[in-house]
């Protein structure tokens, strides 16, 4: 079974002229749906920035199939891709519907009239921000209940100052959707006209070396299997969850609202159990010392928690002082671009410092030295302190602030079928990740018995008895909620 299938565009692909045209006309189209037929400056100009970046370096294409595929519909059913990486720096893959955040930055706008806010006082307050934390308003036009967007992300991240970097196409899918993939009929019938320009290939391995600039990558996650099967048990498209719900979020807080205490579950603080990116232990202490109050804070503890010399001996230690907190630390890479912004630096200058500490700021050789002590001291000369040269040097690692959102959304939409779905989640978790589970086999006390006995020794568990721990920890949380599996039914 092929883990990863990989698009190579051709090089010789003559489709840039009429990929170029498409890509505008759809991305103008939408935009003109949600935002009226005069689209408000900002949305104009960012079009036009992204379009003409994507044009210089003859990537439409890339987009285009990766539209066909995010919005592919085998047999019927929509399946869900999740974006890594940059992508979802950029508003043409969201209006195309590939990636799940609007990057614009926050506003509200009316479903209903042409009315739509990205200036007032209200809204510039959450510039950098989530929109979606916005405060509940009603349209001064028409009355109706406004909806609230936006993630706040450059697109110079994915795009570089000068347009012309091509971001990563790498996509997680479901098990189900890759095998189907893998079938070249299959493939041939939803890449359509465009399958005369590329190549596919599969490989087992995680991570095969690029062959050419323009490629798409498609790789395995059980999560999105477990997404869509919620889905489909309850029939609420999860795009539609909404993101300013009290009771979802509390479930970051305590499991309260799944009518269980820690207690129930091992002492896990959180109802966040296999809710990808929120479900570790490490997950779970860095919940507990940032405690987060919004969705913007729970985005930027995925940016923490994925990245590497981010918060141990970093992060940690200025929110213990009191020097940070979960809103000000570095949590992506976009943070360091914007705070050097902020403090006057130029856009060179800040971009350049930001690429540095994405991978790690190492200098090795006499040039990158001399670089790196160049821009150390620009920044004292823009009085950055120096608890902020020293964290901004331990970093090996910082995700861009898209992928965190991605991830968020999706964690989220998950945390919803938890908590108003219990019976569809836990049967959908268990045909995923307990698929030789037999109706007859866990009873509650075998689950009780055996977690105690793997609690004990938690951290000298082997893969599959750490594959078991979780399981029966989800167990554990299904039968604390008063959900039982009947036995088959044989009538
Ligand atoms: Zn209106």
């Amino acid at each position: 079974m092929a883990k990863k299938i990989i698009i190579n565009i051709k090089e010789d692909s003559n489709v840039c002229d009429r990929g170029n045209q498409i890509l505008r006309e759809e991305s103008f189209s939408v935009a003109r749906e949600v935002y009226g037929v005069d689209l408000p400056p900002v949305v104009k100009e960012r079009l036009e920035l992204e379009l003409s970046a994507i044009e210089n370096s003859n990537s439409s294409i890339l987009y285009l199939i990766s539209k066909l595929i995010a919005t592919a519909t085998p047999e019927g059913k929509n399946i869900v891709v999740n974006p890594l990486g940059e992508l979802g720096s950029l508003l043409i893959p969201f209006l195309l519907k590939i990636t799940h955040g609007n990057p614009l930055p926050p506003h509200y706008f009316c479903p209903n009239c042409d009315f739509v806010d990205f200036d007032s006082e209200g809204v510039q307050a959450y510039a950098g921000r989530a929109g979606c934390d916005m405060p509940d308003r009603v349209c001064p036009i028409c009355g109706k209940k406004l909806k609230k967007d936006g993630f706040d992300i450059s697109p110079e991240i994915a795009l570089a100052l000068n347009g012309k970097r091509v971001p990563i196409f790498l996509f997680d899918l479901s098990q189900k959707y890759i095998s189907y993939f893998s079938d070249p009929n299959h493939f041939e019938s939803i890449l359509s006209d465009y399958i005369q320009f590329v190549d596919v290939s599969f490989s087992d391995k995680s991570n095969p070396g690029d062959t050419s600039r323009l490629h798409i990558s498609l790789r395995v996650d059980p999560y999105l299997d477990l997404l869509e099967r919620c889905q489909s048990n309850t029939q609420m498209r999860w795009k539609e969850i909404p993101f300013d719900s009290e009771a979802i979020f509390s479930l970051f807080q305590s499991p309260a609202a799944l009518g269980i205490t820690s207690d129930d579950i091992g002492g896990f603080p959180y109802g966040t159990l296999e809710i990808p990116d929120f479900n570790t232990e490490f997950m779970a202490r860095i919940i507990q010392e940032t405690k987060p109050e919004s969705f913007d804070d729970l985005i930027r503890l995925t940016g923490i928690s994925f990245g590497d010399g981010v918060w141990l001996d970093n992060a940690r230690d200025a929110i213990r002082e009191g020097r940070e907190s979960i809103k000000t630390v570095t949590a992506f890479r976009d943070d360091v671009y914007f705070y050097l912004r902020k403090k006057g630096m130029s856009t060179e200058d800040a971009f350049s410092i930001m690429q540095r500490v994405r991978k790690g700021w190492k200098a090795s050789s006499q040039k990158q030295c001399a670089e790196r002590d160049q821009l150390i001291s620009k920044m004292v000369r823009h009085g950055i302190s120096v608890h902020y040269l020293e964290s901004i040097q331990k970093i090996q690692y910082v995700f861009p602030r898209a992928m965190g959102v991605c991830h968020t959304i999706i964690a989220w939409a998950l945390a919803y079928y938890k908590l108003y779905f219990p019976a569809e989640y836990y049967a959908a978790y268990i045909s995923v990740f307990m698929p030789d589970l037999k109706t007859d086999q866990p009873i509650r006390e075998k689950t009780n018995e055996k977690f105690a006995e793997y609690s004990l020794r938690k951290d000298s568990l082997n893969m599959d008895e750490e594959k078991e721990y979780r399981n029966l920890r989800v167990l554990q949380e299904m039968y604390a909620r008063g959900i039982v599996i009947l036995g088959p039914d044989i009538l």
